[in-house]
């Protein structure tokens, strides 16, 4: 036999981390890295967050799964905190973002087909999006490569240019159910959508009845600065995806919905075998105790703004290499005028530095969210040795 024992689908560098320690990872050999991927967008406590360990250990000993039958006062308490800090009115709880995309979707269609309106089920997704990788999550992207070999795609989905309101308007119709967007693209990119845009789908789903759902799997959770990204767009969704940073290591996600959006996922439409387990719930809460606080979201956002005019002024030194920085908050990308994935291996094997590849040749920055200016000095020394001794092909 000549397949590895993991199924093969992901191409697995040489780095294999077997402890964290804070904004740290070291390898099986002992080597440490700086960690500014944070598991792309999750550990944002860090590596041993006192906190979450301990909510952890502690629930693990008292009870860790239930079936979804029986009454949840664990994950009644989160959602209704989840619902005091949000737009929505109700929560379903998943183990992944995918899951949490999956719920939206089918609570978009559900919320049409719940009045008998059967011919609106198609979304309209935005180009370079990611929403995961089950059938329906794939079929909501336009990227190919994520299709090739497992088609035919779920029907039901049109693809228009991202921050570009004619381009959406132009793919309405009488099926159309709404809108799947990520206000920030994370994979394509660290690409936020700008006000107006945002804004304009809120509008045209007013006017049409139609369901704006935002997926903020990786955007979501306080990594922008606030606790969720619509919040700086001023407007708020039907329906939202959230997951990664949410169980801040710990697989957890959530769809969350108003009352209004919600109204077709009663009982028997919609489950979850693990979803909303009380370990599952301890971590989330843990994870809410250390961010969902002001002080805490202020802090992320001041940092952000450091972050980024220190990036700013390292990148002037570097114009054949870089041309922006763009994100909001501590997601950051360095939208570089090289092949940026090579320039990741580069940080990652010579200078021990982690950060995340994405799409449009940028660099993705994710810092866990209670680094500092020692980490920040740290990642500033490496990267700046990193451009430094970069060999490249001018582009
Ligand atoms: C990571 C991600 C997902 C998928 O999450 P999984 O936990 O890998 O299923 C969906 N949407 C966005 C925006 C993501 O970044």
């Amino acid at each position: 036999m000549s397949i590895t024992p993991l199924m093969p689908v992901y191409p697995r560098s040489g780095v294999r981390p077997v402890e964290g320690d804070h904004c740290h990872l070291i390898d099986e050999d002992g080597t440490r890295y700086l960690d500014f991927a944070s598991g792309i967008a999750v550990n944002l406590l860090g590596h041993s967050h006192e906190g979450l360990i301990n909510a952890i250990q502690a629930q693990a000993a008292k009870l860790m799964h239930v079936s979804n039958l029986y009454g949840s006062p664990q994950g009644e308490h989160l959602a209704q905190r989840l619902v005091e800090m949000t737009f929505a009115d109700t929560v379903f709880f998943t183990n992944s973002g995918a899951e949490a995309v999956e719920c939206a979707i089918k609570t978009a269609r559900a919320y049409h087909q719940h009045v008998g309106n059967d011919h609106k089920f198609e979304l309209i997704t935005f180009k370079n999006a990611f929403h995961g990788r089950t059938m329906a999550t794939i079929s909501a992207s336009n990227q190919e490569k994520m299709h090739k070999g497992f088609l035919p795609l779920l029907a039901g989905f049109k693809y228009a240019e991202f921050d570009d309101l004619d381009s959406a308007k132009a793919l309405m119709g009488p099926n159309t159910a709404g809108f799947l967007i990520e206000p920030i693209q994370g994979e394509g990119g660290i690409r936020p959508a700008s006000d107006d845009f945002i804004k304009g789908l809120r509008a045209l789903c007013d006017e049409h009845d139609l369901m704006l759902v935002f997926d903020e799997v990786q955007c979501g959770v306080a990594r922008t600065g606030k606790l969720y990204a619509y919040e700086h767009y001023g407007v708020t969704p039907d329906i939202m995806a959230t997951a990664k940073g949410i169980g801040g290591g710990f697989p957890l996600g959530a769809c969350l919905a108003t009352e209004h959006a919600a109204r077709g996922m009663v009982i028997g439409t919609h489950g979850s075998t693990y979803g909303g387990n009380p370990l599952a719930m301890a971590a989330g809460e843990a994870v809410l105790d250390a961010v969902a606080n002001q002080t805490f979201l202020d802090a992320v956002a001041e940092k952000g703004e450091r972050l980024r005019s220190r990036l700013e002024q390292f990148i002037g030194n570097y114009p054949e290499l870089f041309e922006c920085v763009r994100g909001k908050g501590l997601m950051l990308g360095l939208k570089m005028k090289v092949e940026a994935r090579p320039f990741y291996v580069h940080l990652r094997d010579n200078h021990r530095l982690l950060t995340v590849a994405a799409g449009d040749n940028t660099l993705r920055v994710l810092p866990p969210l209670v680094a500092g200016d020692e980490e920040f000095d740290e990642f500033l020394d490496k990267l700046s040795a990193g451009a430094a001794d970069y060999v490249f092909e001018p582009a």
